[in-house]
């Protein structure tokens, strides 16, 4: 029987970082996933290191924009019918929150994260010796319809307010940036303080080799099995039973399936993404990745090409894949950038784990001692696994928090 002091349940950003945050304040920590580390939701992401985000994906406005996603014209959304009733009050509460006061809560909840998540992950990959997946080249949001652009007015004031830089810049000087760009769009919006990472699923093996070297251990196991054991919480794994003072779950879209036998219920949806890799004609390429916000997608430039990634599917997670918006985008994609042929004949999907308030939880699991909650990190788990990570170690190790993690409690869904 193998006892440590913290059990990590699940090996994505989230985990990995949680674990290695605790490993490096002297516990003895076991990182526990049924797959090697990183090859779930953190394999898959586009990359993005969002380090002044704002505001949560905006809810579609204007009922043409429902209604094409009602009709499944649009390429930004897809939904499958079975799923809408369930999801309907989470929809709901998610609309309301990415409008008026509660949408500045959500930046003002979240700017204490989104402000530490680039210095977090460098001084990872420094140690990590993973700096040659960083590329500190900012990202690009590019707009082809004056009314998307003139959405994002409220965004670059408040950032400007609080002095972040986004910077507008005409399709020409995009396009002095990022010359395999077609001038297709009208605006764009350059992030420079941003950064990407160029292989996120390495990154996430080289976090996991690091939490190994600092004398971490990373074992195969179920977190199904997670159980009380006396005053311990007992996990089975490959190795055999192991036992932790406490446990952390950090199962990001799977967590709900642990808590819920433990009586925890908090109200997790999923929006599922897909990508796939495409080779670039000719001499093109990308410096980083690239948001052509009226279509929804992303193309960033990878080790294994130019992934496509897509933006929501509103589904059961566990319902088949329908990979129907790559047929209703590639053709905007394609005049955009050169894009040449796939480099997988199935594209990869995965499942962002959503609170309606974007807001992930972080703390105590209510009514369970010793259980610890990190996960629902929405579009931005990559972006925040290691900032979380801190604060959720700090938290559990009694050191002051570097943030008020109140906004991230599991009670602020108690009624
Ligand atoms: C298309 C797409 C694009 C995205 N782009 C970005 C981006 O550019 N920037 C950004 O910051 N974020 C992005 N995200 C979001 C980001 O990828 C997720 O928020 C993040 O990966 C969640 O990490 P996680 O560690 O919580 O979950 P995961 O990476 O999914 O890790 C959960 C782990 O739990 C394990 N697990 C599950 N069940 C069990 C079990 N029973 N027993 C043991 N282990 C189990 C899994 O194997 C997995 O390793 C994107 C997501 C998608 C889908």
């Amino acid at each position: 029987m193998a006892r440590t002091d913290a059990i990590v349940l699940g090996a994505g950003f989230v985990g990995i970082s949680a674990a290695l945050h605790l490993v490096k304040r002297g516990l003895s920590v076991a990182l526990v996933d049924r797959r090697g580390p990183g090859e779930e939701t953190s394999y898959g992401n586009a990359g993005i290191l969002e380090g002044n985000t704002l505001f949560a994906h905006a809810f579609p406005k204007g009922f043409g924009a429902l209604l094409r996603i009602a009709l499944k014209q649009a390429p930004e959304a897809n939904y499958h019918l079975a799923a809408l009733p369930g999801l309907m009050p989470w929809l709901l509460a998610y609309r309301a929150n990415t409008r008026g006061d509660l949408a500045l809560n959500f930046a003002k909840a979240m700017r204490p994260l989104f402000a530490r998540a680039i210095a977090e992950h460098e001084a990872l990959m420094t140690e990590a010796q993973a700096t040659r997946y960083l590329h500190k080249t900012g990202w690009l949001k590019l707009y082809r319809r004056e009314e998307s652009f003139a959405g994002t007015r409220r965004e670059r004031d408040y950032a400007s307010e609080l002095g972040l830089e986004l910077k507008v810049l005409s399709p020409e000087e995009a396009r002095g940036i990022e010359p395999s760009l077609a001038p297709v769009f009208r605006h764009a919006v350059l992030t420079p303080d941003a950064a990407s990472v160029s292989n996120p699923g390495a990154v996430a093996k080289a976090y996991a080799a690091l939490f190994a070297r600092l004398g971490g251990v990373i074992l195969k196991g179920d977190a199904l099995t997670l159980h009380r054991s006396g005053q311990a919480w007992r996990v089975d794994t490959d190795e055999g039973p192991v036992d932790g003072k406490e446990a952390v779950i950090a199962l990001g879209p799977w967590a709900p399936d642990v808590l819920a036998p433990l009586g925890i219920q908090l109200p997790l949806k999923w929006k599922r993404g897909y990508h796939r890799h495409y080779k670039s004609n000719g001499n093109a390429g990308l410096a980083r990745p690239v948001v052509d916000a009226d279509y929804g997608y992303c193309l960033a430039p990878m080790e294994q090409g130019i992934r496509l990634t897509t933006g929501a599917e509103f589904a059961d997670r566990d319902d088949a894949p329908t990979p129907i918006q790559f047929d209703r985008l590639l053709p905007a994609a394609r005049a955009l950038y050169p894009l040449g042929e796939g480099v997988e004949t199935q594209p990869w999907m995965g499942s962002r784990p959503c609170f309606a308030d974007s807001r992930p939880v972080i703390g105590r699991a209510p009514g369970q001692p010793g259980l610890w909650l990190d996960y629902g990190h929405a579009h931005w788990g990559l972006t925040l696994g290691p900032a979380t990570g801190r604060l959720l170690a700090e938290m559990m190790t009694g050191a002051t928090p570097f943030c008020d993690p109140k906004p991230f409690s599991a009670e602020r869904f108690a009624s």
